[in-house]
């Protein structure tokens, strides 16, 4: 199809690259059962991996999927795996103390390692390989705080890094716009809709009823479960988790009013040749840059004469045209000579945050929830999934630095408005 647009190829599509190798499920409306030991909102990562270890502790599990199984982000993303939080590990040593920056650190280590468990249990093939990230700089004094940053977590976590001169950074990736960055050996990096899809056969075949198409409009709280109400249908659980995160609404009105969601943009090129990717991307990490609001980029995994490109979070453009011309212009400043650009792919998502910037996980009239992971989601909705899971079964294993109480502001009522103004503020400050 032709859109007229210089960012476009002449067959471009706007649904996620990811979606060619892991193809949405054509699934006829699911009828739910009338029972269930455990309701579970949404089929993203953290619903299905918190289904699966409940199958697999003995529950009756149900998935309602408002839409196609991974409808939301879990099957949009980048695919980075790695041990990152807003707040840097300098920031809340500061704030809270080194104790408690170590708990937090330690619980995004055991995030990371949970992708790396699930995949290898689960024998999901989804290029999952620590292939080691770049971090980059914007600018001088960025390189210089962010070297500082990862020596204190070098000292007190015992997580190795090293620092990429701007004179050395072109090993790496082949440009001057970047001010030199920090490499990180060990993270890692997946096909986003092959690790889904990997959960979704394993749930599956735990036993897990995936119910596609099913809306939940809202439940009510009984004296031994909940009713779950759907359009013309009614579940009965025992357990509730709400895994909806940048996609929940007014099905529960009391997690609406605390996640801010946001929209991603990311886009792939039409191919450019195996050869010409390693030569803009010799280093073939996957690459992000240290500001509030990211670009990214990274070979595509599974296919190597494409660029994976992601930015422009928090914007809010209906028309993914608009939004493909926005990003060619963001990898034209990072790649000039990239003239004859053109994108495959170009797609949304969307992500929440909190009010403090921090993921959550909890329980609130006797509901399960997580969420609030912001572009941590791959690990933290992994890691989340499970602890939700241990927390139904009674096991050890489920508390978390992150549950702590999830606030919401007077007058807000689910529509974040104000998020794209305050994400262009910090690109500001970022400058
Ligand atoms: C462009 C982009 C790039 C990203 N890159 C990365 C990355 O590289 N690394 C990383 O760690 N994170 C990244 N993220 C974030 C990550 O993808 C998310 O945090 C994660 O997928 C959240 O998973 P989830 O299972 O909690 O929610 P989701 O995958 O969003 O699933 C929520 C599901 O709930 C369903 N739902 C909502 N309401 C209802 C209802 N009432 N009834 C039934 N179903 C309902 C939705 O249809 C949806 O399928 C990125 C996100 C985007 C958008």
């Amino acid at each position: 199809m032709a859109y007229g647009s210089q960012a476009l190829s002449s067959n471009a599509s706007f649904d996620p690259f990811w979606w060619r190798a892991a193809p949405r499920e054509e699934a006829a409306p699911g009828v739910p059962p009338r029972e269930t030991d455990v309701a579970i909102v949404g089929s993203g990562m953290t619903g299905l991996v918190a289904a699966l270890h409940l199958a697999r502790g003995g529950r009756k599990v149900t998935v309602l999927e408002a839409r196609e199984p991974g409808h939301g982000a879990s099957t949009r993303n980048a695919g980075y795996v790695g041990r990152t939080l807003k707040h840097s590990f300098g920031e809340i040593m500061e704030a809270e103390g080194l104790d408690q920056a170590k708990r937090v650190y330690g619980e995004l280590m055991d995030a990371f390692m949970a992708v790396k468990e699930a995949v290898e249990r689960e024998k999901i093939d989804c290029h999952y390989r620590q292939q080691g990230r770049l971090l980059l700089a914007t600018s001088s004094a960025m390189h210089e705080a962010m070297a500082r940053e990862f020596a204190l977590r070098e000292m007190h976590l015992g997580e190795p890094f090293e620092t990429v001169t701007r004179d050395l950074q072109r090993n790496e990736i082949a440009t001057d716009h970047y001010f030199g960055g920090v490499r990180i050996p060990d993270h890692a990096g997946l096909h986003p809709g092959l690790y889904h899809q990997g959960l979704l056969e394993a749930a599956r075949t735990a036993g897990v009823q995936v119910c596609a198409h099913a809306p939940v409009l809202g439940f009510r709280r009984e004296p031994r479960g909940f009713t779950v109400f759907l359009k013309g249908a009614r579940v009965e659980a025992r357990d509730l988790i709400f895994a909806t995160n940048g996609y929940g609404g007014s099905a529960w009105p009391w997690l609406m009013r605390r996640l801010l969601p946001f929209q991603a943009y990311q886009a792939v090129t039409a191919p450019l040749g195996e050869n010409r990717v390693a030569s803009l991307l010799p280093g073939d990490r996957t690459f992000i840059d240290w500001n509030f609001n990211v670009d990214w980029m990274r070979r595509a995994p599974g296919d190597p004469t494409r660029i994976v490109f992601g930015g422009l979070t928090g914007e809010i453009d209906a028309d993914l045209r608009v939004m493909a011309e926005r990003l060619q212009q963001r990898l034209l400043r990072i790649f000039p000579d990239l003239s004859d650009l053109r994108f495959d792919h170009v797609w949304t998502g969307r992500c929440s945050g909190t009010f403090d910037i921090n993921p959550r996980i909890g329980v609130q009239d006797g509901v399960h929830f997580a969420g609030g992971y912001c572009f941590a989601g791959v690990p933290m909705g992994t890691l989340f999934g499970q602890k939700l899971a241990r927390r139904i079964l009674g096991q050890k294993g489920g508390e978390s630095v992150f549950d702590r109480p999830l606030e919401t502001r007077f007058l807000y009522r689910g529509n974040a408005w104000f998020v794209p103004h305050a994400i262009r503020w910090m690109s500001r400050k970022d400058r």
